[in-house]
């Protein structure tokens, strides 16, 4: 159901089978881990990026649980960075995340 979704242009869609979007999955998700110190909320958790803005680099990770979480990336010289940074926002679930990307496109 939720794999034919097309993500609103801005977006860029991580989830197919490409090689760019391996790539690009690799890179996101390498640098989740590398910005999120053990005291931040998502330290520790398998974050699957899918899909990434090209307005204001917010990613979106699906998360094991089912939930979703929007990061902030903020790209530090040194990491990790100090929590609450990168700033994230939890959604629960796809119907959560619909609404968080309808009221993105409106920001
Ligand atoms: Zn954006």
């Amino acid at each position: 159901m939720t794999d034919s979704y097309v993500f609103p242009e801005r977006w860029s869609d991580l989830r197919g089978r490409d090689p760019a979007d391996e790539r690009d999955r690799d890179r996101l998700e390498a640098e989740l881990a590398r910005e999120v110190a053990t005291s931040h909320p998502l330290s520790g958790l398998r974050a699957s990026a899918i899909a990434a803005c090209s307005h204001c680099d917010d990613v979106i990770y699906e998360l094991p649980d089912g939930g979703y979480a929007v990061v902030h990336l903020s790209w530090p010289k040194s990491a990790p960075d100090r929590p609450p940074w990168p700033v994230h926002k939890r959604v629960a679930d796809w119907a959560a995340l619909m609404s968080y990307i309808d009221d993105h496109e409106d920001a």
